[in-house]
């Protein structure tokens, strides 16, 4: 029989280091957070593929706002990799694609139509407030916060830069997000308050900074997305390329010699992760593609 003692080290490790509670609204939810460090960031890449069932491509109807509908092929994320390219020819002119580098730039510059140029995402510990639920104000218990980390895009990145840019520091006003309208998409809106609690009073000051300090996710950069070895990076590559050849039609040719779809592009996938299917996934051929061009929303 094998013993074994309460001790920490004897943790079962996951293999991952994304086990710190990471920030999420429910359906409904309201949160008052503080945001009093700054996040870091990495360039990303996320790949999603036709969805390839028995050979057929499957195929979905996407509703319009306007409610017309039309159909495309069900897309499946396959995975978020860090970005291997050089961070200087990344930022730099053009479109940003280290081709000599990383095999997901490569890719992307071979097939810009199946394939994103990569994107920043972020990663912050945010101060979530113990708030009375449903409203932004502090419970009647004695003041406590809780940390997590607050993972997002550019789309939220550039809300919260705009309300950098109006309070002069996000420390000096809470954040008041949502209701939250979308759980799966995190969807909230984000306000500000005149004031910042955490910083309130010298109590609230000294109990938010000592919870933040002792409450930290071992590597940040984790929850940017994974720095996946070069094998796996290629083979989500090879499962994308596979599933556009069966979108294509030819399963039978080389790798390397398939030619791009005209216009199934970036803006489709955007638009994708923007609407809901109107149906079940279904086969059928596809029709005409669309061009609608939509801020991309949370990868979840
Ligand atoms: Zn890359």
């Amino acid at each position: 029989m094998a013993m074994i003692t309460f001790e920490t080290k004897n943790r079962m490790q996951s293999g991952s280091n994304t086990d710190f509670p990471q920030f999420k609204l429910v359906k409904g939810e309201r949160a008052r957070v503080a945001l009093i460090e700054n996040p870091v960031f990495g360039w990303t890449h996320t790949i999603r593929a036709p969805k390839v069932v028995d050979g057929q491509v499957q195929y979905q109807m996407i509703q319009r706002k306007d409610g017309t509908q039309f159909e495309a092929p069900v897309k499946e994320w396959l995975g978020t990799h860090r970005c291997k390219g050089d961070d200087g020819i990344i930022t730099g002119d053009g479109r940003g694609l280290d081709a000599k580098n990383c095999p997901m730039c490569a890719f992307a510059k071979a097939n810009p139509s199946k394939m994103d140029a990569p994107k920043r995402r972020f990663a912050v510990h945010v101060v979530k407030y113990n708030t009375k639920p449903g409203t932004y104000d502090l419970t009647d218990a004695p003041f406590s916060v809780n940390i997590f980390v607050w993972k997002f895009t550019e789309f939220l990145f550039d809300k919260l830069i705009g309300i950098n840019s109006i309070v002069g520091s996000l420390q000096n006003r809470d954040l008041l997000l949502g209701p939250c309208t979308d759980a799966q998409m995190q969807k909230y809106d984000i306000n500000y308050d005149m004031q910042a609690f955490w910083s309130g009073t010298d109590q609230y000051k000294e109990l938010t900074l000592s919870t933040l300090k002792s409450n930290r996710a071992e590597d940040l950069m984790a929850y940017v997305a994974r720095d996946s070895e070069l094998r796996w990076i290629e083979k989500d590559l090879d499962t994308l390329a596979d599933a556009y050849r069966a979108l294509e039609g030819r399963t039978d040719e080389p790798r390397l010699a398939a030619a791009e779809l005209p216009s199934l592009g970036n803006d489709l996938n955007a638009l994708m992760d923007d609407t809901k299917p109107a149906s079940k996934p279904q086969a059928a051929a596809p029709k005409t593609e669309e061009k609608v061009g939509f801020d991309s929303l949370l990868d979840i």
